[in-house]
């Protein structure tokens, strides 16, 4: 039950999903104690063990509005006992012995028993219930796999898969030093599903992004095509070289973070997002990684905010080293919109109350978009008051856009048009101004262009006075 604690429930057919839901995943509990039930002895050991581990689940999503997910049990397996201590409490410990009480219970109700009858038939109607979980309906599935128990399994199984993919080995491109440069902090924000022609602005009629406009030294990018159109996809082309004509880069060679990290500069990865299979190497080739939200997953409804980078971002940055680099990986516009918004931050209304996309009027699913949208022009606007008094590039780009609508098509991975144009938006700080007027003159001057969106590898590059070598190059810099 705690698994749908925010879910949001509207009508009465609201209320059959959610229950039908809540009975899946009930069937999936019970085919196990049924599995363990079967030997009193098997029953004896894991039925107590099932509810305490369930008990545990269950309390910190309640108490702490997180769930199972890889990156979860990658901070347990590389935090030390002291910390995981400090959050065992009394109330958590009487949940857990009350739970275990629940399971002696049944053990001992089970031991009643002397000997199963026609233990064939018992073991036939485990089979048919796995069977039926299987091939259920795929959505029902992905949203089993999100709960307990079986989110344990995924994640345990997802965290094995990212681990071999951060351990696979990468090779550094090779590159030459064009210029010196003693003290810069280059700051990449990678934002998610939003569309370029949503924001104001680049002309939209809604003020989505009012604090970025009322700025100066802040240039967007309108026309910037990508053709990766989900997540998976569109992070590692970003980071890496690998461009339409060689995508062959993203799998083999490190990203630019590896790079700048090679000339000096301090390099942290600062995540509120899930960190994808496809991208896992990148953020380990950082001096510093940091998951703010590792326990949320797209089926925690509750809030999941991108202004909980800030307060890493400022520890970054206070370390002092002359030249950083940050990437700061956002949740941005993900479905389900609102929950990426805290609520004094809703501006547009009427807002979306169905988690299923289509269950709500076209109005509710724009506004509340648009208001992810407006958000995240808060949390832009609050990361560049950290860096006005640095020598300091922002560079922001969303990994792909989003359909509302168009077509029928919603949200991405769909590969319509409108997910093919995310927004990117360039600010720099009047001490870098100072020092790189020609980058600035041209920056300035090439806002108008039709860029893929392989210009980010090269124009990071470009800021920390490097460039790749190699005849396969196709060179776009945004700064030159
Ligand atoms: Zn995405």
């Amino acid at each position: 039950m705690p698994d749908f604690l925010d879910n949001p429930i509207e009508g009465f057919l609201g209320i059959i999903t959610i229950a039908t839901y809540v009975l899946a995943v009930s069937v999936i509990s019970f085919l196990l104690l049924y599995l363990f039930s079967l030997n009193k002895y098997i029953a004896a050991i894991f039925v107590p063990l099932y509810y305490m581990f369930g008990a545990a689940v269950s309390y910190y999503r309640v108490k702490f509005r997180v769930t199972i997910t890889p990156l979860i049990l990658d901070c347990v397996v590389n935090t030390n006992i002291e910390e995981v201590a400090g959050v065992v409490t009394f109330p958590f410990i009487l949940w857990i012995l009350l739970n275990i009480g629940i399971g002696m219970c049944l053990v001992l109700w089970r031991w009643k028993i002397e000997s199963l009858q026609r233990v064939w038939l018992h073991v036939f109607c485990v089979v048919i219930l796995f069977v039926g979980y299987y091939y259920s309906n795929n959505r029902l599935r992905q949203s089993i796999n999100q709960r307990y128990p079986m989110h344990v399994v995924e994640s345990i199984s997802q965290y094995i898969w990212l681990r071999n993919q951060r351990n696979n080995p990468h090779i550094l491109p090779e590159y030459e030093v064009n210029e010196f440069v003693d003290s810069l902090d280059i700051i990449v924000v990678i934002g998610e599903s939003v569309r370029a022609d949503h924001l104001s602005i680049n002309g939209y009629n809604r003020p989505t992004t009012p604090l970025l406009e009322q700025r100066s030294n802040v240039v967007s990018f309108p026309y910037v095509y990508t053709e990766q159109t989900h997540t998976l996809a569109s992070v590692p082309v970003l980071l890496t070289r690998a461009d339409t004509l060689h995508p062959q880069h993203q799998y083999s060679e490190t990203s630019f973070a590896a790079i700048l990290q090679n000339e000096d500069f301090y390099t942290a990865w600062i995540s509120n997002q899930d960190l994808g299979n496809t991208f896992a190497a990148f953020p380990s080739e950082c001096d510093t990684m940091i998951w703010v939200n590792a326990g949320k997953s797209v089926f925690v409804f509750s809030g999941w905010y991108d202004e909980e980078l800030l307060s890493d971002m400022d520890e970054q940055l206070s370390i002092g080293y002359p030249k950083n680099l940050l990437i700061l990986h956002t949740i941005g516009s993900h479905w389900y919109y609102n929950n990426h918004v805290p609520e004094t931050q809703h501006y547009f209304s009427p807002i979306t109350t169905n988690r299923v996309v289509t269950n709500n009027s076209i109005e509710q699913i724009v506004n509340s978009y648009d208001n992810t949208v407006r958000y995240t022009d808060f949390v832009l606007d609050s990361m560049i008051q950290r860096l006005e008094n640095r020598r300091a590039v922002m560079i922001y780009i969303s990994d792909h856009g989003e359909s509302l609508g168009e077509h029928g098509n919603w949200l991405h991975a769909t590969g319509a048009t409108e997910t093919k144009n995310p927004a990117c938006v360039v600010w720099y700080s009047n001490s870098f101004a100072e020092r790189y007027p020609d980058k600035v003159y041209c920056l300035k001057l090439n806002s108008k262009q039709r860029y893929r969106t392989d210009f980010l590898f090269h124009s990071v590059l470009s800021l920390a006075g490097l460039s790749t070598v190699g005849e396969d190059q196709i060179v776009i810099d945004v700064f030159r």
